[in-house]
């Protein structure tokens, strides 16, 4: 099968238990089906990236077994990528005067990522002394068979979500002139050609925003494959900023067997005493779970 994969973390600390179970589930995807499998760096908002981050994170993932098949792009060199995608998206991009706090207090109700549905105060046009700050898509009204997003995720299974309900009219171009993550990705896995995009589930929610994207940019749409986040004790996402601590290359199958737990590919642990003979049994197992 054709199939080009790839992990795409954003630089903004170093790989923790919780993304090493993405970085695995997309390499293990990509190793099931004898395809290719890309790093992709995802430093297009500055104001979060931590310098030395993403080399760390390379380092990492290698010291696992997990090296890219393919040179690695950042997205801070990809800009004119991004402008010429925003170009062609043509007058479905409308400048946008709204601050946060305007559209929190519209109270239109909150979208699925918990921020406020984008209540469409600048769509027909900037209201008279205002300046655009951000740049944002128009989604389809409510009702409109475009609206409506349906894909099957290989793991979630059947996913559908209304655009205009769940999010509104987004971002693509922010108020501080970075291009939004939306945008960059879509362009980027179009431009790799990724096949498999295998990441974490909080993503899910974003995903009827970019298969809206590729439509409009008329992109294929790649499969789709989101695996559970991993909580901490309080129930939090683990991240850099609920405190996850970054991940110990020196005991790089311990590392491993731990982020397969949360995979549930019943491995024997005793069986596996190097980074090798973990791959060896953990890419039949995902076969196995997943297909090839
Ligand atoms: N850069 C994103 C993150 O680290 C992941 C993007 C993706 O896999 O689509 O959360």
């Amino acid at each position: 099968m054709y199939y080009i994969g790839r992990f795409a973390p954003s630089p903004t600390g170093p790989l923790h238990a919780g993304s090493l179970v993405a970085a695995l589930a997309s390499y293990l995807d990509a190793r099931a089906h004898q395809g290719r499998w890309l790093i992709r760096i995802e430093d297009i908002d500055e104001t979060r990236t931590i310098a030395g981050a993403a080399d760390d994170i390379i380092h990492t993932l290698s010291a696992l077994g997990m090296e890219t098949d393919e040179p690695i792009i950042w997205q801070s060199q990809r800009q004119s990528r991004y402008e010429a995608a925003f170009l062609e998206l043509g007058n479905k991009v409308y400048p946008c005067a709204c601050s946060r706090k305007e559209i929190a207090d519209s109270r239109v109700s909150l979208s699925n990522d918990g921020a406020a549905i984008y209540p469409g105060t600048c769509r027909t046009g900037l209201a008279e002394g205002r300046s655009a700050r951000a740049w944002r898509l128009r989604v389809p009204n409510a009702g409109d068979a475009l609206d409506e997003i349906e894909f099957n995720d290989r793991w979630q299974g059947p996913v559908c979500e209304s655009l205009s309900a769940s999010v509104g009219d987004f971002v693509l171009r922010r108020a501080d002139g970075f291009w939004a993550y939306q945008l960059a990705v879509v362009v980027d896995d179009a431009d790799q050609e990724i096949t498999h995009i295998v990441r974490g589930a909080d993503l899910l929610e974003s995903t009827a925003r970019q298969i809206y994207l590729q439509r409009l940019l008329n992109k294929k749409t790649p499969h789709y494959l989101h695996v559970p986040v991993i909580t901490n004790d309080r129930g939090e996402k683990l991240s850099k900023q609920t405190g996850a601590q970054a991940l110990d290359s020196s005991q790089p199958v311990s590392a491993l067997l731990a982020a397969t737990k949360a995979l549930e590919l019943g491995i024997k642990a005793e069986a596996i005493n190097s980074v090798q003979t973990f791959f060896e049994a953990a890419v039949p197992a995902w076969a196995r779970r997943f297909g090839k």
